[in-house]
């Protein structure tokens, strides 16, 4: 039987060449995601789906590891259209290996034998026609890293915003200027996924802080709307002072940046932490309003976390809308994006009235 690397080596295509750069004879080095590998020929990168052939990079293309259509709050997207449904994609492989990865069967297919993904052959056209038929306001990359998988990302988006659709990635950050700039006119949403302030933590999931760093900044002055997801693991990432170092970095970046703090359970390999509480949760969402952040949620735990689930007026403390889980209860945005009753600006890509 075919292995599951022999299965996808024949579901590739030329890497873009923004991605791609030859530093000697028999060597190039991808710049898809941070990691930057230089990849001899005959070899894959970190990510084990970029591989190099003869001196030319093959890459993913023609398949989905996944597909599902959520809710847009599920991303979580809370700025966007809210109650919209997001159509979403992933493919498989991963440039990190998180031991608490939820999406381990995809993200690690590569590495892991407990993780059976088979691919399922798919076409720009059938995805986006499918995306239509459920009335999905908004495509979304996700379930793997979408970073190391730009270029099939790119030839979807380009077929789903004829179709006047939205276009999003939900990913780890690990990215270079290179791959951002080749998505750029392509995508309008980026959720990032902050996992740590600590360099030695994403060590042990398999990255660096830098690169994350460098692509958040890079991402909001490309206009690009993100917002950030920390999942607070008990023991890991959730010490005052790493989660204050954290959030006064996005507040550096811009207090506009909607910043999510979710609660962990245990998952795939990462078992020992105690699942996060409420109250953990809300004190890590009160260290980030310390550290000047405007729209702070807390996730996971719908219907305990107060008044964290919902988005409020910074001026009035109006709420504006109003969510148990990734239901929209209640939508008073402005058709202007403005808070109704002290007509603030809300930052985000709002329409003039909830889709759910
Ligand atoms: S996507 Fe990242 S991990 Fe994969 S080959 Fe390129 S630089 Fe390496």
């Amino acid at each position: 039987m075919a292995s599951l690397a022999e299965v996808l080596e024949v579901r590739t295509a030329e890497a873009a060449p923004e991605l791609v750069e030859v530093i000697s004879k028999d060597r190039i080095r991808c710049y898809a995601c941070g990691h930057e590998c230089p990849i001899p020929d005959g070899a894959v990168g970190v990510c084990k789906v970029r591989t190099n052939r003869g001196g030319r990079l093959r890459v993913p293309w023609g398949y989905v590891g996944g597909i599902q259509c959520d809710p847009i709050e599920k991303k979580p997207f809370f700025h966007v259209c809210p109650g919209a449904l997001a159509f979403s994609f992933g493919m498989l492989g991963c440039d990190l290996h998180c031991s608490y990865c939820q999406n381990w069967v995809t993200s690690q297919a590569l590495r892991d034998p407990q993780a059976i993904a088979p691919p399922i052959d798919a076409s720009p056209e059938a995805l986006v026609q499918e995306a239509q038929r459920l009335g999905a306001r908004a495509l979304v990359s996700t379930y793997n890293e979408p970073l190391i998988t730009s270029e099939w990302a790119v030839e979807i988006f380009s077929v789903a915003r004829q179709a006047g659709l939205m276009t999003a990635y939900v990913s780890n950050g690990n990215g270079t200027r290179r791959v951002l700039d080749y998505i750029r006119p392509w995508i309008d949403l980026y959720k990032v996924d902050l996992k740590s302030f600590d360099d030695r933590h994403y060590r042990q999931l398999g990255g660096r802080i830098e690169p994350i760093l460098y692509t958040i900044r890079a991402l909001y002055e490309m206009g690009i709307w993100v917002e950030i997801v920390t999942l607070l693991i008990p023991g890991f990432n959730d010490s005052r002072d790493e989660v204050s170092r954290l959030t006064e970095f996005v507040a550096s970046v811009s207090p506009d940046i909607p910043w999510h703090v979710t609660a962990f359970h245990a998952d795939y390999k990462m078992l020992a932490p105690q699942n996060t509480t409420a109250d953990m949760l809300m004190g890590a969402a009160a260290i980030g309003k310390a550290a000047g952040l405007r729209y702070v949620y807390a996730g996971n735990l719908p219907g305990r976390v107060g008044a964290l689930e919902d988005t409020r007026c910074p001026t009035c403390n109006e709420t504006v809308v109003s969510r148990r889980g990734y239901t929209v209860r209640d939508y008073r945005i402005t058709a202007r994006g403005t808070c109704p009753a002290c007509e603030t600006a809300i930052p985000g890509r709002w329409s003039d009235k909830t889709a759910g």
